[in-house]
């Protein structure tokens, strides 16, 4: 069974969530369009996992003007990279690839190891931080405000995720704050989607491959990533805001 047939499952109210994602991507486009003829102001983050491929597909069926970017850490799977491939060359939005500066990943694993990420908490952060936190500040550069795959479904931290969340200076845009994982996989069915075949192997999160494991049945959303850490500590900064940002940094 694959992860169609196994999690398509509209909720009743999945139209009203599907016009309500579309109407707040066309508002962001509309908002933070570029001026002169310069590029809009807000962008795609997209992992090319179920939630960003939805996103994605609508950006481009609705012909909005929201580049997309994606982080090629360096350790991603072989599906994952075969699938950015295909997506670049399909997609009508423009996809721009942000790699980590290669000196720093090549002198962090030559101080501390392949497996540094395994050895605490810090390391992984550190890793981390070179191989997301660094190409994604590069990738906001310039940007007013971004478009994440965030749901309040994922996990209990991401519960009260808003759809347009001002919190931070760089407001998010998340079109998918109340859709469900069967919402999504609709979506993916009803338009014929490309997505990851890692979900089809109950790879419900995809993100680095050695931090990202399979679930099994009645697992938590999340618990695929970064399984051997408490789950406090499960973000990788991405979508840390200041606040809990603050949180992490008291001893
Ligand atoms: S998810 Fe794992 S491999 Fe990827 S950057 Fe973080 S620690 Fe490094």
């Amino acid at each position: 069974m694959n992860a169609i047939e196994l999690h398509a499952r509209p909720s009743s109210d999945y139209v009203i969530k599907l016009a309500e994602a579309q109407g707040v991507l066309a508002q962001a486009a509309a908002q933070y369009a570029g001026v002169n003829g310069a590029a809009s102001t807000v962008v795609q983050a997209s992992s090319l996992g179920a939630e960003d491929v939805v996103i994605s597909h609508l950006i481009n069926s609705l012909k909005l003007e929201i580049g997309i970017f994606v982080l090629e850490t360096g350790a991603l799977h072989q599906e994952t990279l075969d699938l950015l491939a295909r997506f670049k060359a399909s997609s009508r939005a423009p996809v721009t690839v942000y790699q980590p500066v290669a000196e720093a990943v090549v002198q962090f694993v030559e101080r501390e190891g392949k497996d540094a990420m395994f050895k605490s908490i810090a390391l992984r952060k550190s890793c981390c931080g070179i191989r997301k936190m660094e190409p994604l500040e590069r990738a906001l550069n310039g940007m007013d405000a971004w478009v994440t795959g965030l749901r309040r479904e994922q996990s209990g931290s991401r519960g009260d995720v808003a759809l347009v969340d001002t919190s931070e200076k760089r407001i998010k845009i998340n079109p998918l704050a109340h859709w469900t994982w069967g919402d999504v996989w609709h979506t993916i069915r009803e338009n014929r989607l490309d997505y990851n075949p890692l979900h089809d192997q109950f790879f419900p999160s995809i993100g680095c491959a050695p931090c990202t494991r399979a679930i099994s049945l009645g697992e938590d959303f999340r618990s695929g990533r970064w399984w051997w850490e408490d789950e406090t500590a499960k973000e990788c900064g991405l979508h840390v805001n200041a606040t809990d940002a603050h949180k992490e940094a008291k001893p």
